[in-house]
């Protein structure tokens, strides 16, 4: 069997058909209905306590700030009322000692004074007089209710949330680890250093990124129509969007406005099928979950969002280099053949070290449209140290990617196609157009991701090609910083 017998079987185990492309949407829809009636379930369906999205005549100036892994942004977006808005921030990494410092006081005053540093150099005027009027009269009293800012407080660690600006933390991830935070609401933590401070700054809302896209989606691009669901699809993958409360029938602990009929849902899709086995699951799919810090659980997302996309490939190719049938990467004359008689990849390379393949390097391959490929090789060569491939290395490795890839792109046409079914737009003359948005590098990036999403929905029962022509996927930036601004505006709304 020659190399591209070989790769067509490669790239035939990552079909993903209709008929599974229907079976999953069903399945979907049946997690996310369990996950409104009871928690513990494969989707979380976490209630946000947004109970609207903005149209794009919102106005005013909010703060935002992103606790979120390395950095804490912090931010002030005026929002112009016409679908446009101005934004400043000022970024700074975390010092490591405060992700494992002693106690929450430690890292939250180190926040605190952030937002401090910022409103002084951007916001110079208001923080002066009312810092004056502070002389006399201490915080909140010091400052009239329409001088202190509201603040979107995006906190990507996991938090049970219990009001619009209330969040038990739950655990730490991303290296941060401080024990005393954990069970106390984050919100709270904030503001007793910001009053310490005696900054004119409320904590009015705890935004999940996700909730933030839909936001900033609905403000900058959906006009009359508003935005249903926000998705992220970069490092990891998930989407948030507008639930009836009659269909959220498990409690929803905290107060939140019941004015509207709807709240904004963090599904935690990444999550799909922990347990259920539904998921395609190649040789590759199972060694990339065996071998990595959270067996058995993100199921969806391991195939799906860009952390992993780039590592099931490797594993693939890994195998073929193995193989000597596939004759992958085999230049008799590679300077490599010292290292190994059977291929012509370096021992450093990538190719050969868990994560070593980053998702960007698809994106490469998918965009070289080239007779020879000579933009994939000369990646191959520079970024992965293979030596002088051949256009059919190239080939091979530029169908593995594409398939691997194209599978995740149906896969995310599973969620977004379900969350449609779920809204009853498509059936309601009413909606002539269903908005929503998209964020992170994979679908920002990726040559054709979008089409590759559009041509699964078509195919979806209940969608087809008129209910695709109806969808319309655009990109929502900046959800941490517009879309946490607009949640606080929507919070500021129910005080
Ligand atoms: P985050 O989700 O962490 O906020 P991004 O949206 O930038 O950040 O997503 C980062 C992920 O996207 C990484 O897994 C990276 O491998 C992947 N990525 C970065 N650039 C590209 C690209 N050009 N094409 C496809 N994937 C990319």
């Amino acid at each position: 069997m020659g190399l591209a017998e070989h790769t067509s079987r490669v790239v035939a185990q990552f079909d993903f058909s209709d008929e599974e492309l229907n079976r999953h949407v069903d399945e979907f829809l049946k997690q996310a209905n369990a996950g409104l009636k009871q928690d513990g379930t494969s989707l979380s369906q976490i209630p946000s306590y947004v109970t609207a999205v903005p149209n794009g005549t919102e106005k005013g100036i909010y703060l935002a700030v992103d606790l979120g892994g390395t950095n804490f942004r912090v931010c002030s977006v005026s929002l112009n009322g016409d679908s446009t808005f101005n934004l400043v921030y000022n970024k700074v990494a975390i010092p490591k000692n405060l992700m494992v410092a002693k106690t929450a006081r430690d890292l939250f005053a180190f926040l605190a004074k952030q937002i401090e540093l910022f409103l002084r150099e951007h916001h110079r005027d208001h923080f002066e007089s009312a810092a004056h009027r502070r002389s006399t009269m201490s915080f909140p009293e010091g400052y009239r209710d329409e001088q202190i800012f509201r603040l979107g407080f995006t906190f990507s660690f996991p938090v049970q949330q219990l009001g619009i600006n209330k969040g038990k933390l739950i655990r730490w991830t991303k290296g941060f680890d401080i024990p005393d935070a954990v069970g106390k609401d984050v919100c709270k933590l904030l503001q007793d250093e910001i009053d310490r401070l005696g900054l004119p700054v409320k904590v009015a809302a705890l935004v999940n990124d996700t909730v933030g896209t839909l936001m900033a989606r609905s403000y900058t691009s959906a006009g009359k129509h508003r935005s249903l669901l926000g998705a992220i699809f970069g490092t990891g993958t998930n989407g948030a969007y507008i639930e009836k409360t009659a269909s959220i029938t498990k409690p929803i602990p905290g107060e939140y406005d019941k004015s509207t009929g709807e709240m904004v849902i963090n599904t935690e899709w990444g999550s799909f099928d922990n347990e259920l086995n539904v998921l395609p699951s190649t040789v590759w799919d199972q060694t990339l979950d065996r071998e990595s810090v959270n067996p058995g659980i993100q199921m969806y997302e391991k195939r799906v969002s860009g952390m992993f996309l780039g590592e099931i490939v490797r594993l693939a190719i890994n195998d073929m280099m193995k193989d000597d049938e596939a004759s992958l990467f085999r230049d008799t004359n590679s300077s490599y053949n010292d290292w190994s008689t059977t291929t012509n990849v370096s021992p450093q390379s990538g190719l050969l070290s868990q994560w070593g393949l980053d998702t960007a390097v698809l994106s490469v391959a998918a965009a070289d449209n080239t007779p020879e490929l000579s933009t994939i090789r000369q990646e191959l060569e520079n970024t992965l140290q293979v030596y002088t491939p051949s256009l059919e290395d190239a080939q091979a490795f530029k169908a593995v990617a594409g398939a691997v890839v194209r599978r995740a792109a149906r896969l995310a046409a599973v969620a977004i196609g379900a969350i449609v079914l779920q809204s009853g737009k498509l059936d309601d003359p009413e909606e002539e157009l269903i908005d929503i948005g998209v964020d992170g590098s994979l679908v920002e990036h990726y040559p054709f991701f979008r089409d590759m999403i559009y041509e699964a929905l078509r195919a979806i029962e209940g969608i087809g090609p008129s209910g695709a022509n109806k969808i319309r996927i655009g990109i929502a930036k900046d959800g941490s910083g517009v879309g946490a601004a607009l949640i606080a505006l929507i919070a500021q709304k129910m005080e």
